[in-house]
C-alpha cells in the first residue's frame, strides 16, 4: 500500500502551545459588521431565484454540536498495568533502544523478500524460496517471540503467530503485517541515496525497500511483544499475528491461505479487532489527524476488446480495430464517473471531523459542512470545496485509468483484434455490479455506430441478429474483482478503544497532556491490503499503523519508488504505538 507523500514530521519533543484568541479590535468589528450588510443584501435579492451559495439560512446551524458530528474520546492508558506502560515507554525513549530498533529493522530491510506480478505456486517458483532466509532472521532477531508464541507456517511462508491470553474467554486481538516488498528496478539502484537493501541508518531515517512499507510494521510489532515479553508480560487477552508474503501482488498465495486458516482455528467473528497497515497522522490545516481507514475502495479492471475484420491495409476502412478502440477509449475519458459525496459514507465523516475539531479548516468550507448536516445545498457547497483537492475527490468517487493497451502485429495488415483494460478503483457507497452497469451502458452507442455486436460480462447487450461488422467484448480482465470492504462501524467501542490509543500513545511520546492535541477522523483506503481476505474474522478492521506523515511538504518517504526510508523516531512511535494498544485492549472489556 503507499501512504500519503511527505516526511516532514511532526515534532516529537516540544509542547504544543494553546492557540491564542485575539479580540477583535473595533475597526475589525466595523469590517466584518459591513461584510455580514452585504451578504444579507445579496441574499435578500436572490430571494426566490436560484440559490446563492453562503446564503443557506444560519438557522441551520442552529443545534449543531461538533461532539455529535464527529464524537472524539479522551485518551486511553491501561490501568492494571499502567506501571508497565510507563515503564516501557521511558526505555523506548532510551538512546540503547533506539540503536536496537534501528538494527532490529535494518535487519529486515537487508533480507530482500520481494514478490513479482504472476507468481507460479509454492513450491514451484523457485522466488518464493527468498522467505527462508527472513524466517531465520526473524528467529534470531526475536528470541523471545519464537520460544513463547506459537508459530504456524502456511502454505509455507505465511507466518501466524499465537501468544494465548490467561482469559479463553477474551476474543483475541489480530494485528496484520506482509512480508514481501515491491522489487526495486535495477536500472535505478544508482539512484538510491544508500543501496535499496543496505538497511543503512544515517543518524536519523533508516533506508531501503521495505523499510516503511511494510517491514515497519512488521517489526514494529515484533520489537513490542519481545520488549513486552522481556518485562515478563503475560496477556489476559490472546494476541494473533498474521504475516502474509505477496500483499503487493493481491495476496493470492499469502493473506487468502492465513485468511483460511484462521477461520478454520479461530472462526468467524472471532477477533477483537484487526490493525493492519495503512493510514497514519498528518498535520492538516492547522491541527493534527490521525486517520485510521474504516473502509477500501472497490476494484475492477475492465478489458474492453474489440474484434473487426482484418485484411492489406492498401484497402482500409474507416476506422480499423485500433480506430473503433480508440474512440471508444476516448468516450471512457470523456465520461468520467461523477463523484459525490453522501452522508454516511467514511469520506463524509473524515471532513465533518475536520469541520467541528481542526483548527484553521477555511471558514467557507466549515460553515458549509457545518449546514451540511441538514441541508442538500450545503453539501454540495461543501463537496466543491473539498473536491479541489483532488486526492480528496478520488477517494470519494469511483476512478478510471486506462492502464494497458494492445492491438496490431504488422504496419501492412489490419488488426483483426485490439484491446484494452480500464483500472477502476470503487466507492465506498458504489458496487462491482454498478460499475459494470455504468460501463456497459456508456459504450453502446458507439458500438451500434459501428455495428459491433456488443456483449458486456456474459449479456449480449446489441447486434443478436448475425450482421455485425465486428465485436465488441466487455469482460472483468483477470476475474480479479472486488467489492469495497464493509466499513467498521465508527460508533462502536472498538473504535473508541483504538481512538484512546492512538491519543494516549501521540501524547506518551510527545509529553503533551489532554485530549485535544490529535484528532481522529475515519478514513478509508484507495488500494487495497491483506484485509481483503479478513472480512469475516472480525467487522472491526483498521488499517492504521501510527505512522508520523508529517506536513506533507517534504519530499515521498520512497515508497514503492526509490528512496524508501523512515524516519528512526516515527518507527519508535510505531512501536509504542502497539505496546499502548495490546495493553489496552488487555484490559478492555465491552
Ligand atoms: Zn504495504
Amino acid at each position: 500500500m503507499s501512504p500519503p507523500k511527505g516526511d516532514a514530521l511532526l515534532p516529537s519533543t516540544t509542547t504544543e502551545a494553546a492557540p491564542t484568541k485575539k479580540s477583535p479590535s473595533a475597526g475589525l468589528r466595523l469590517v466584518k459588521g459591513l461584510l455580514v450588510g452585504i451578504a444579507l443584501w445579496t441574499c435578500l435579492n436572490a430571494a426566490g431565484l436560484a440559490p446563492v451559495p453562503g446564503c443557506v439560512s444560519d438557522g441551520l446551524l442552529r443545534g449543531y454540536k461538533a461532539e455529535e458530528q464527529c464524537p472524539q474520546v479522551s485518551a486511553v492508558t491501561p490501568d492494571k498495568n499502567n506501571a508497565l506502560w510507563t515503564a516501557l515507554g521511558e526505555t523506548f525513549s532510551t538512546d540503547a533502544f533506539k540503536t536496537r530498533a534501528v538494527e532490529w529493522l535494518g535487519g529486515a530491510v537487508r533480507v530482500p523478500t520481494p514478490s513479482f506480478d504472476k507468481m507460479g505456486p509454492v513450491g514451484e517458483d523457485p522466488r518464493w524460496e527468498v522467505f527462508g532466509p527472513f524466517h531465520d532472521y526473524l528467529l534470531k532477531a526475536f528470541p523471545l517471540v519464537h520460544s513463547t508464541l506459537e508459530v504456524t507456517k502456511v502454505n509455507t511462508w505465511g507466518l501466524v503467530y499465537a501468544w494465548k491470553g490467561s482469559d479463553a474467554d477474551l476474543k483475541p486481538l489480530l494485528l496484520a503485517a506482509h512480508q514481501d516488498v515491491v522489487p526495486v528496478n535495477p536500472d535505478t539502484v544508482d539512484k538510491w541515496t544508500h543501496p535499496p537493501f543496505s538497511g543503512h541508518f544515517d543518524g536519523e531515517r533508516i533506508w531501503g525497500r521495505g523499510s516503511s512499507d511494510d517491514k515497519s510494521g512488521l517489526i514494529a510489532i515484533l520489537s513490542t511483544i519481545e520488549s513486552l515479553l522481556e518485562s515478563n508480560f503475560q496477556p489476559a487477552r490472546g494476541v494473533v499475528l498474521t504475516f502474509g508474503f505477496d500483499e503487493e501482488t493481491s495476496g493470492l498465495h499469502g493473506a487468502a491461505s492465513l485468511s483460511k486458516h484462521l477461520l478454520e482455528t479461530y472462526g468467524e467473528n472471532a477477533f477483537l479487532l484487526l490493525v493492519d497497515e495503512g493510514g497514519g497522522f498528518a498535520q492538516e490545516y492547522d491541527g493534527v489527524v490521525a486517520t485510521p481507514a474504516v473502509a477500501e475502495k472497490g476494484y475492477i479492471d475492465v478489458r474492453v476488446d474489440v474484434t473487426s475484420p482484418g485484411g492489406h491495409s492498401s484497402v482500409p476502412p474507416s476506422h480499423t480495430t485500433i480506430g473503433i478502440l480508440s474512440q471508444l477509449l476516448v468516450h471512457y475519458e470523456a465520461n468520467p464517473y461523477e463523484p459525490r459525496l453522501s452522508r454516511g459514507t467514511p469520506m463524509y465523516w473524515k471532513s465533518q471531523c475536520l469541520a467541528a475539531h481542526v483548527p484553521g479548516v477555511p471558514h467557507k468550507l466549515r460553515k458549509a459542512l457545518k449546514k451540511a448536516v441538514k441541508s442538500d445545498h450545503a453539501l454540495r457547497e461543501a463537496q466543491k470545496e473539498l473536491f479541489k483537492e483532488k486526492s480528496f475527490r478520488a477517494l470519494v468517487g469511483t476512478t478510471q485509468a486506462i492502464d494497458l493497451i494492445s492491438g496490431g502485429v504488422k504496419t501492412n495488415a489490419l488488426p483483426e483484434e485490439a484491446w484494452a483494460v480500464v483500472n477502476h478503483r470503487i466507492a465506498t457507497d458504489s458496487s462491482v455490479d454498478a460499475v459494470k452497469e455504468q460501463d456497459t451502458a456508456l459504450l453502446k452507442t458507439l458500438a451500434q455506430e459501428f455495428n459491433l455486436s456488443y456483449t458486456a460480462f456474459g449479456s449480449q447487450i446489441t447486434g443478436k441478429d448475425g450482421t455485425a461488422y465486428g465485436t465488441l467484448t466487455l469482460t472483468d480482465a483477470w476475474g480479479t474483482a472486488l467489492e469495497p470492504a464493509p466499513i467498521s462501524p465508527i460508533d462502536a467501542p472498538e473504535y473508541a478503544l483504538l481512538s484512546g490509543t492512538i491519543k494516549a500513545t501521540y501524547n506518551a511520546h510527545r509529553s503533551l497532556k489532554g485530549d485535544k492535541s490529535i484528532v481522529i477522523a475515519p478514513g478509508i483506503m484507495s488500494g487495497n491490503t491483506d484485509t481483503r481476505y479478513y472480512w469475516a474474522l472480525t467487522e472491526h478492521i483498521y488499517r492504521y499503523n501510527h505512522h508520523n506523515s508529517g506536513n506533507g511538504t517534504a519530499l515521498s518517504n520512497g515508497v514503492h519508488t526509490i528512496n524508501e526510508s523512515i524516519d528512526a523516531d516515527a518507527f519508535l512511535e510505531m512501536i509504542r504505538f502497539f505496546s499502548t494498544l495490546i495493553l489496552n485492549a488487555d484490559e478492555y472489556t465491552a
